[in-house]
């Protein structure tokens, strides 16, 4: 049984990192930053404490270092290696969602505030790109199309009529979106039994390598790194200069003009109003290759001959997100050396909670999610079948859900000094960059969340840390759902 967020400390202890967490695939190439600590001790005092080395923390310190000629003091903090945490053991999917969840929000929000989000989503992607190009980031970063396959009946005419409703009211901004219906859905998408498909532009990235590259820059301007140094606490009350004690679990104690809390999943551990609010909720992630004996990758033998023992993988030219029914789906981003990460898997174990909400143990894996992987381009792919794909590791990584499913951005209610940029729903890469971006602006320069651009429900306010509705639980089934296909 996996460990549940208290289990680490002492009973009511919140989420923490765990150690000796699964090793993905990105972390196979290591950065000389992945274990350094810029200086031997901690400093006493600092003008910024960035808890979490992880896509948000690095993001705002860089953006804290930009274009400025004389920078706060800033120290990071950071539990285990450097990116080591959800964004070190994610898909690299860059997928900014323009038109699924669109109606949803719709709902929930309004609709300024629905097509605020996809907008934003969509601008992150663009962000990303102009990030990776200016500071030539070696990150892999590919710029494609994401293609979305429904194979669940009725998910599949639930979305297709909440599309055509969509493209009716004129509100979203769908230029970029593509839908296919069922009489070329499967030759389309290449899928087994696709029902319907929407494609639009995405991209995919090796996370820990923007990452790093992010921190290399602000450790090279001045930025004090701290790997290894788990944060124990953050006082609950300022002190009476109004600076914060940020106590460390075995290295002393820093005194911060202000903590930005970028500590996604484990949000809650240090800032006890996110309990609830901020669950750590368990995914799951592999990497599929196709072995050597295929043609595609092998080479000749010296007299020229090639043994042609299995067949040629086709070409799969997009990303593919492949719904099962509500709230299961697989996403499998093929990369450029040939091999296809995979994320989701969650029809087998998705309906027994126990397996990831609430859990922190990311050194496990989640065991019935297992035979999901294995066979699953033959299952899925058409022409796939005799390509000898295989699994070639698997890890888990620990997200941030919130409980109504928007992320927490913004001055901590009530905590004059604290900010918080966190709870991605398993879905940062699209969200983040800007929302640094908009943070710094209110950290730095005073300005206002709502001037930042930032979509207004993802503004950190006391009316949603008191909200006690659960919208991570409610699209949980109740039991296991009947196989696809
Ligand atoms: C298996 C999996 C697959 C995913 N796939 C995708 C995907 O394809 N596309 C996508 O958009 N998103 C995906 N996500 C979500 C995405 O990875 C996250 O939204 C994003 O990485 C969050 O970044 P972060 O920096 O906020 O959090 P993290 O990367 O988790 O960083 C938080 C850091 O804070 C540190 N920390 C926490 N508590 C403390 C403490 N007390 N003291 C010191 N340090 C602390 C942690 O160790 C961690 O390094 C996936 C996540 C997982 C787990």
């Amino acid at each position: 049984m996996a460990s549940t967020a208290s289990t680490p400390g002492s009973p009511d202890a919140g989420p923490s990192p765990v150690p000796n967490s699964t090793q993905p695939f990105w972390r196979t190439e290591l950065h000389e930053l992945d274990n350094h600590r810029s200086t031997k001790d901690l400093p006493a005092e600092a003008d910024i404490v960035i808890i979490g080395a992880g896509f948000s923390g690095a993001a705002l310190a860089h953006y804290i270092h930009e274009d400025n000629a004389s920078p706060p003091s800033v120290v990071i903090l950071e539990a285990r290696e450097a990116c080591s945490g959800a964004t070190g053991r994610n898909g690299g999917h860059v997928k900014p969602d323009v038109y699924f969840n669109v109606p949803k929000y719709i709902r929930k929000h309004g609709v300024k505030a629905a097509v605020e989000v996809a907008n934003f989503e969509a601008s992150q992607l663009r962000a990303v790109k102009e990030l990776v190009e200016r500071e030539k980031i070696d990150c892999e970063f590919t710029l494609t199309r994401a293609c979305d396959v429904i194979l669940h009946e009725a998910q599949a005419k639930e979305a297709e009529e909440a599309h055509e409703q969509l493209v009716k009211s004129g509100v979203a901004d769908l230029r970029d979106v593509q839908y296919t219906s069922r009489k070329h859905a499967e030759r389309v998408s290449g899928v087994k039994g696709a029902l319907c498909a929407w494609t639009y532009t995405a991209g995919h990235i090796w996370p820990y390598k923007l990452v790093m590259h992010l921190l290399q820059g602000v450790v090279s301007k001045g930025a004090n790194l701290q790997t290894h140094t788990p944060v124990a606490a953050v006082s609950g009350e300022p002190l009476s200069d109004g600076r914060w004690l940020v106590t460390t679990a075995d290295r002393g104690a820093i005194k911060a003009k202000k903590v930005l809390f970028a500590t996604n999943g484990y949000t809650a551990g240090l800032a006890p109003q996110f309990k609830d609010r901020i669950v750590p909720v368990r995914g799951i992630c592999g990497r599929i290759i196709v072995p050597s004996g295929s043609p595609s990758s092998q080479e000749p033998a010296q007299d020229g001959t090639v043994t042609q023992n299995t067949k040629q993988a086709p070409f799969l030219p997009m990303t593919y997100g492949l719904r099962y029914g509500p709230g299961l789906y697989d996403y499998l981003i093929p990369r450029n050396d040939g091999s296809i990460i995979v994320g989701g898997t969650k029809q087998t174990w998705w309906h027994e909670k126990e397996h990831w909400y609430n859990v922190v143990d990311d050194s496990t894996l989640i065991e019935p999610a297992l035979k999901e992987f294995e066979g699953l381009m033959q299952r899925r792919y058409i022409g796939w079948e005799d390509t000898g794909a295989c699994v070639d590791r698997i890890w888990t990584g620990i997200m941030g859900y919130t409980s109504d499913s928007m992320p927490y951005v913004g001055h901590m209610p009530g905590k004059p000094g604290q900010m918080v940029l966190a709870g991605f729903n398993g879905h940062g890469m699209p969200l983040i960059l800007l929302s640094a971006k908009g943070l710094t602006k209110m950290l730095m320069e005073g300005t206002t969340f709502e001037e930042t651009g930032i979509p207004s429900p993802f503004k950190a306010t006391q009316e949603r840390l008191d909200n006690t509705g659960n919208a991570i639980l409610e699209a949980v089934p109740a039991s296991k759902p009947s196989a696809v296909l």
